[in-house]
């Protein structure tokens, strides 16, 4: 999507763009635009039997571009009336280009007529209708020309779900601008190399926010008109605190924005002290902060910032950007490697959570990916008790590598004490088996925990506590489960509220019930890393804490300012509101006491 700028050699115009912070930190570098032209496009000829297919393959890869354009549409709408006016026009044309049109009706001839398959149907037809534009040497008719290529690419990534494989060769020190990146793209980044990134697309909680965070990358996303008006190498500055992109910044701005990383680096290299001292209150309470796993390569990351142990190990990473299964031995050596890695200190490893906008591509299809609400489909224990052969894999080498040291087992998207104990179920064949070939495994069985993060399991703890050997209260799916609120959609983030009373009740109650239970609660969503919410979660009977190593430094800051009985009294306070807003401010009240 690029606009006609014909500025010649005129230094450009600063332009600053906004959106949701999701990874603070301050990222200057040339810009890296991730448009699809590098994507190697399939050329093989469809079998007559197979016509039928491929044109619904076709009209399927339509259908999803569509749906694209539309949401950008609704977004474009945020922006300020002219630029909104110009984005939307330039979205319409590419409405139209595939509604019914010249290309459409080209790509379906060739593969019905010239058994060509869909992906090289649509480059041969969109390299002849480009070329008749340029040919006639018109700047208008040339820009379209270019539209049409765009649209292209577009209909191409939908055709092949190719993730964007070319950002592990961007150019050193890039800023990576994108229309939306999957997390399998964002797993794919390296952040030595690259400086940060923003998208059109994405919520504060999704998980490529969350991948962001871990990576330490700044980002922000749901940038509105990213993609307009941007060259590849201008200059790109990505505030990730405050949610700001500027575009071609002025050298004051510059100057500014690397003021800003220096103090940013001398505070870091403040809190790295902490590194050595416990995490403890005022009045000596002794909290345990753990670090979420995204990567293995984040290990050292954990490490070094101290935590007490891996509160959750996101294994979606072993499913990410191949097209096979990992079989039992290839999980065991990565779950090995982090008990290892962790010198024994716990390590607790969720079983798969697929689905949502956590699509692996191996499991699309047994994962619900064509559902019509994936997020609500069959994903996460539902599938692995769906799918044994894959849960006894997973399990199999969780159980090989507790002989290794402490490990602990985690259930996503628990909602019923039926799952629980068939999970325990496959978890007591599978250590049978195991024992039965002698292999070595942890005696006893590593605990078996569940993920509270669906409102019925908060609402049923009692219950699931009678079951389970600890909690682990996933906040992000929490929030998004209780208010409706997709954590991934940028349009509704402003709605996504860690503090409305409904999410806090199912908290409180959770935590009640595991204390009443008497067995483990910790919090490793994304509540438990911004030390805003830190004094409410102790306050409310929490004492561990599980987060991106990257924000266990500020949390145990805040931690050793605590008073616990001063933080006991403001949740009480607090549980009391039914206002939101009343919330917000107790809280901001009680922290600004520190
Ligand atoms: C959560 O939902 O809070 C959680 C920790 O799991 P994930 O973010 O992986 O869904
Ligand atoms: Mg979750």
């Amino acid at each position: 999507m690029k606009t006609d700028d014909s500025a010649g050699d005129k230094p450009k115009r600063e332009r600053v763009l906004h959106g949701l912070g999701v990874s603070p930190g301050v990222a200057i570098g040339p810009a890296f635009v991730s448009d699809d032209h590098e994507i190697a496009v399939p050329d093989y000829r469809v079998p007559a039997d197979g016509i039928e297919a491929e044109r619904e393959r076709f009209a399927a890869a339509v259908a999803a571009s569509l749906k694209q354009l539309r949401k950008l549409k609704g977004k474009a709408a945020a922006l300020p009336a002219s630029a909104s006016e110009e984005v939307g026009y330039l979205l319409d044309a590419h409405i139209a280009m595939l509604t019914n049109s010249r290309l459409v009706r080209g790509v379906v001839r060739r593969i019905s007529e010239e058994h060509v398959n869909a992906e090289r149907a649509v480059q041969m037809e969109i390299g002849e209708i480009g070329d008749s534009f340029d040919a006639m040497g018109d700047a208008y008719l040339a820009a379209r020309g270019e539209d049409i290529r765009v649209v292209g690419a577009r209909l191409i990534r939908n055709l092949t779900k190719t993730p964007y494989a070319a950002l592990q060769h961007v150019a050193e020190g890039s800023v990576i601008l994108a229309e939306e990146l999957t997390p399998a793209d964002t797993a794919l980044i390296d952040p030595h190399r690259i400086a940060g990134f923003a998208a059109v697309l994405g919520g504060r909680e999704g998980h490529t926010a969350i991948m962001a965070r871990a990576l330490e990358l700044p980002a922000v996303l749901g940038v509105a008109g990213l993609l307009t008006q941007i060259d590849p190498g201008d200059t790109v500055i990505i505030d990730g605190a405050e949610g700001a992109v500027v575009i071609n910044p002025r050298r004051e701005t510059i100057a500014r924005y690397e003021a800003q990383q220096q103090t940013l680096e001398r505070e870091e290299r403040q809190l790295a002290r902490l590194r050595r001292l416990p995490a403890v209150t005022r009045d000596g309470i002794e909290i345990t902060l753990e670090a979420n796993l995204e990567l293995p390569r984040e290990l050292d990351q954990a490490m070094a910032a101290g935590a007490q142990g891996l509160g959750l190990v996101r294994t979606e990473f072993l499913y990410m950007n191949r097209e096979d299964l990992p079989d039992e031995d290839e999980q065991f050596e990565a779950y090995r490697g982090l008990v290892r890695g962790m010198a024994g200190r716990p390590v607790t490893i969720r079983t798969l959570d697929v689905g949502g906008d956590k699509l692996a591509a191996p499991l699309t299809e047994a994962g619900g990916g064509e559902s019509a609400n994936p997020a609500l489909g069959l994903r996460a224990i539902r599938l692995s008790l769906r799918d044994r052969s894959l849960f006894d894999a997973q399990l199999g080498a969780i159980l090989r590598a507790s002989a290794e040291g402490p490990v602990r087992i985690l259930l996503p998207m628990v909602c019923s004490v039926a799952e629980i104990r068939k999970a325990r179920e496959a978890l007591g064949q599978v250590a049978r088996r195991l024992k039965r070939r002698g292999v070595k495994i942890s005696d006893p069985p590593p605990p078996l925990g569940v993920m509270i993060e669906i409102p019925g399991a908060a609402l049923a703890a009692d219950a699931l506590a009678a079951e389970s050997d600890f909690f682990a209260i996933g906040t992000n799916d929490l929030i998004q489960y209780t208010l409706a609120i997709d954590r991934t959609d940028e349009q509704v983030a402003d709605l996504y509220n860690p503090l409305h009373p409904a999410v806090l009740r199912l908290i409180q109650f959770a935590v009640e019930a595991a204390l009443r239970a008497r067995i483990g609660v910790s919090l490793c969503g994304e509540m438990a890393g911004d030390p805003r919410y830190t004094g409410l979660l102790l306050g409310l009977g929490i004492r561990d804490l599980s987060m991106a190593p990257g924000k266990i430094g500020r949390v145990k800051q805040r931690v050793r300012t605590l008073d616990l009985v001063a933080a006991g009294r403001r949740a009480h306070a607090i549980m009391d509101q039914l206002d939101d807003a009343r919330i917000a401010g107790l809280l901001d009240d009680f922290n600004a006491l520190a």
